[in-house]
């Protein structure tokens, strides 16, 4: 179908209603914009808390020694990162040498990019791959992974289904699937300070560091539109997963979705 079709599925970037093709493509220029700022952006943004969110969630993800891991829309590999720390701890308290490998798969090579550049990648040589690839069309194989990971990433997709479709495909039995992403405030008190914190703050910050406001004006109008928690909950299960669980984090502001492929 030719880009922006007008016979094209509509879906939402941000508060904007686009075609998925320019979607995908408005999506890449955000992070090919911000990728070299990102980590920064991150901190200054969560004032580091986005950290504990990761930090539990690859606890829940309870990395093993040999594990293969899938971090999709990993962008600079945080999580990748932590899987195989994690893996490694497990290894040494079980006194057992198989070493867990793990993937960093994005769409933009920008953000990819600025990953590699890390120093704290040299002790993972031949452990750390990274690949550059739609998550909702990955290039592996059915059964691939014992764990595939997705924070902050799935929000962005043009065809959130899909990608939910691929994550099972390429999960083993038994394999695990862990979501974070922004979501819905649990909490009603909190939620005029955290619009007014998004919608004011956010932007601004994004314009002095990054030197782009429209893509934090994104970001925040993006996190509106994703589904709530229980909204989220039921497409995975709709996309085969079971046992699915919702962790809340800091009052909602952000979700871990967690849950097994049979
Ligand atoms: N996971 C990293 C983290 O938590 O720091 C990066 C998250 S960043 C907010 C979102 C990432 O999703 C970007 O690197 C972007 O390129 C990637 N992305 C968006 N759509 C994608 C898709 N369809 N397939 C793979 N990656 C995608």
């Amino acid at each position: 179908m030719a880009a922006g079709s007008e016979t094209e599925r509509k879906v939402s970037f941000g508060f904007e209603e686009v075609t998925e093709t320019e979607k995908v493509a408005r999506v890449k220029g955000v992070f090919r914009s911000v990728a070299s700022r990102y980590d920064l952006m991150n901190d200054l943004m969560s004032a580091g808390v986005h950290r504990l969110w990761k930090h539990d969630a690859m606890n829940r993800v309870n990395p093993q020694p040999g594990e293969r891991h899938l971090d999709v829309a990993g962008g600079t590999g945080e999580l990748a990162r932590a899987f195989l720390t994690l893996a490694d701890r497990a290894a040494k308290r079980r006194g057992v040498d198989r070493e867990a490998t793990a993937i960093v798969c994005d769409i933009n090579d920008a953000m990819l990019e600025a990953g590699k550049g890390r120093a704290d990648n040299e002790k993972w040589t031949g452990r750390l791959d990274w690949v550059c690839a739609d998550g909702q069309n990955l290039p592996y194989p059915d059964r691939s992974f014992d764990a595939v990971t997705v924070s902050f990433g799935i929000r962005n997709f043009a065809d959130r289904q899909a990608g939910l479709r691929e994550f099972r495909r390429v999960l083993k039995p038994g394999g695990r699937l862990a979501v974070l992403e922004f979501s819905h405030m649990t909490a009603p008190a909190l939620q005029a300070a955290y619009d007014t914190y998004s919608f004011n703050v956010i932007p601004k910050l994004g314009s002095l560091v990054a030197g782009d406001a429209d893509s934090y004006q994104y970001l925040v109008e993006s996190i509106r539109q994703f589904p709530s928690q229980d909204a989220f909950k039921a497409e995975m299960e709709g996309a085969g997963f079971s046992r699915v669980s919702v962790t809340n984090y800091s009052g909602g502001i952000a979700a871990l979705h967690f849950g097994w492929a049979v």
